[in-house]
């Protein structure tokens, strides 16, 4: 199925808006036909000097201006209300997706590139869910309209009609894969480059620090031009498919002037202005469908991305059995507390496994070093725990319970992960502690930082824990944001406790400081501690090496 047709269905959501858009735009496009036939029948009865009684006739056509006005303001209101409905609740689809699909396995999906070229795609639709769908209806119908005038004018009309209506198809039809190329290639490339703007905005200072900022630059000029050498490309093509539309309506009005002059039987003198204006203006529907047909290359690139997103497979499996009730999930293996990982396999997209029957076991209170050269699986093991995904072999349990049964808000107040770089957000000290668990107290608040050395190392900050913070932690030192990602974690209260070089940035003593609270802090916690340092190994109980 095409990609359009099947991102159409959405429009079932807001039916009512969809008919009143049809209806309205019908009504608006009919009454600027009449007005314009209207006007001139008049003229054609002015030129062979018939009787003609002007008052009710510059009644009817004021008349008909206004209706036209008011049916064209009404549907432009209510199809730009259907188009952005619709929007958002395609939207809601695709975050939803991207919820269910990230952190992808495969390495080539970059999520900002992604996200920020289908939220582009969405709005393109807004000009097939404003601009067309409703407006394509209405178009055919006014077109069958006119058709009819004309025929009873006279049939050699058609002569005009039917050619220019073929040729209003086919032009666009036979440029529709170059706009489809056109259409993706675009899309991507303005993709590519804002997500590299982001990326170099973010590293800016690092860019600068390393000289790299220089070539960097040149980067994205190189790629601007190259997105404009497109954006130039397809405007030229749209541009001479516009002219030969253009070119559509003088010959209709020259056929419909041939028609007149060469065929002296087939019209009345005062019928050829009517014949000449429904030729022209008849064809103005015919023209808003060759719109639609000219942008059905972008618009399909659009739609075709729009449902990769929605067909992206989830990260993890969730057809799993029906989820269990509060009393089935105390039925966890009895006696096998803390987490566990047994016989472990997984692989991202590569054919080799990154863990190969893995097993591992940290009891309640215990504090397990997780060891093992770069690139050995360590942060692998710790977002498996978090079912980021699910593993291809064997099981990952916490408290007994394997986590592909827990339903995901009671996994993440389970299992905290605190990764060497947590997202810090825009706010202050204390609200970005809070995110762990927003309905936590001041006192639960203060726990959990005085647990992770921060309300310690906050007391030197003017305004301790309600101290601003900036952009992506902007402010706090390396030391202040590991501290604050380890509240946030604490304030959970987790029964598993994953620590993946969240100390690193500590200097030693911190380091050792930090854990040494952490340890006597719970007795119902285990915690698993990637690390590199030695002596942050040394404070666990016992260490699992992970081979290369
Ligand atoms: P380090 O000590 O350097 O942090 P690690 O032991 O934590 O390393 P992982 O980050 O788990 O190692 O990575 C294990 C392997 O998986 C590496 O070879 C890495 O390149 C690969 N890998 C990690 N993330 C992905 C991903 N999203 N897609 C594909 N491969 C990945």
């Amino acid at each position: 199925m095409s990609p359009v047709l099947r991102l159409l269905p959405v429009v079932a959501t807001r039916r009512r808006a969809f008919l009143e858009t049809v209806l309205w735009s019908t009504v608006s496009q009919v009454a600027a036909v009449a007005v314009a036939l209207g006007l001139a029948a008049a003229v054609g009865r002015v030129v062979v000097g018939a009787p003609l009684d002007l008052r009710p006739v510059t009644a009817l056509l004021a008349a008909g201006c206004v209706v036209v006005a008011l049916a064209a303001w009404r549907e432009s209101w209510v199809s730009h209300d259907l188009a952005y409905g619709l929007i958002g609740v395609l939207r809601g689809r695709v975050f939803a997706a991207l919820r269910r699909a990230l952190p992808s396995r495969r390495r080539h999906r970059r999520t900002g590139d992604l996200v920020t070229t289908v939220m582009a795609d969405i709005e393109t639709l807004e000009w097939l869910y404003a601009h067309t769908v409703a407006q394509a209806l209405s178009a055919v119908l006014v077109l069958a309209l006119s058709g009819a005038v004309s025929v009873s004018i006279t049939p050699s009309l058609l002569l005009v009609w039917v050619p220019l209506l073929v040729a209003g198809v086919v032009v666009p039809l036979s440029t529709a894969s170059l706009a489809r190329r056109h259409g993706d290639a675009l899309a991507s490339g303005a993709g590519l480059l804002r997500a590299e703007l982001v990326d170099t905005v973010r590293g800016l200072r690092e860019l600068r620090g390393s000289g790299a900022l220089g070539t960097q630059l040149d980067r994205i000029d190189d790629d601007t031009r190259a997105l404009a050498r497109l954006q130039v490309a397809q405007a030229s093509r749209l541009g001479a498919e516009r002219a030969v539309a253009d070119a559509m309506f003088a010959l209709a009005a020259l056929g419909a002037i041939w028609i007149a002059v060469s065929r002296a039987d087939a019209m009345a003198a005062v019928d050829v202005p009517l014949a000449v204006t429904v030729s022209v203006v008849g064809l103005g529907p015919a023209a808003q469908i060759a719109d639609l047909l000219r942008n059905a290359g972008t618009l399909r690139a659009s739609a075709a991305r729009i449902g990769d997103v929605l067909d992206e497979p989830p990260a993890v499996d969730d057809d799993r059995p029906a989820r269990p009730t509060g009393r089935e999930r105390g039925r966890g293996r009895t006696g096998e507390d803390g987490l566990v990982m047994e016989d472990v396999t997984f692989s991202y997209d590569g054919p080799r496994p990154v863990l190969d029957r893995f097993s591992l076991r940290v009891r309640p209170g215990e504090t397990v070093a997780l060891v093992g050269p770069s690139g050995a699986g360590k942060t692998t093991a710790a977002r498996l725990a978090l079912r980021l995904w699910d593993p291809d072999g064997g099981s990952v349990r916490v408290d007994g319970v394997d986590v592909r049964e827990l339903p995901d808000a009671e996994l993440r107040r389970q299992v905290a992960v605190v990764p060497q770089s947590s997202p810090l957000l825009r706010g202050t000290i204390r609200s970005n502690v809070v995110l762990g668990d927003p309905l936590a107290t001041d006192e639960m608040v203060r726990l959990a930082a005085e647990t992770a050395g921060l309300l310690d190392a906050a007391a030197g900050l003017d305004k301790g824990l309600d101290t601003p913070v900036g952009e992506h932690g902007e402010g706090l030192s390396g030391g202040q944001r590991a501290r604050v990602a380890i509240a946030r974690a604490l304030l959970r209260r987790p029964r598993v406790l994953v620590l993946d070089e969240a100390t690193a940035s500590l200097d030693p003593d911190a380091d050792a400081a930090v854990l040494d609270l952490l340890n006597r802090s719970s007795d119902e916690r285990a915690t698993l501690l990637i690390a590199h340092r030695p002596a942050t190994i040394a404070t666990a109980d016992r260490q699992v090496r992970l081979p290369r």
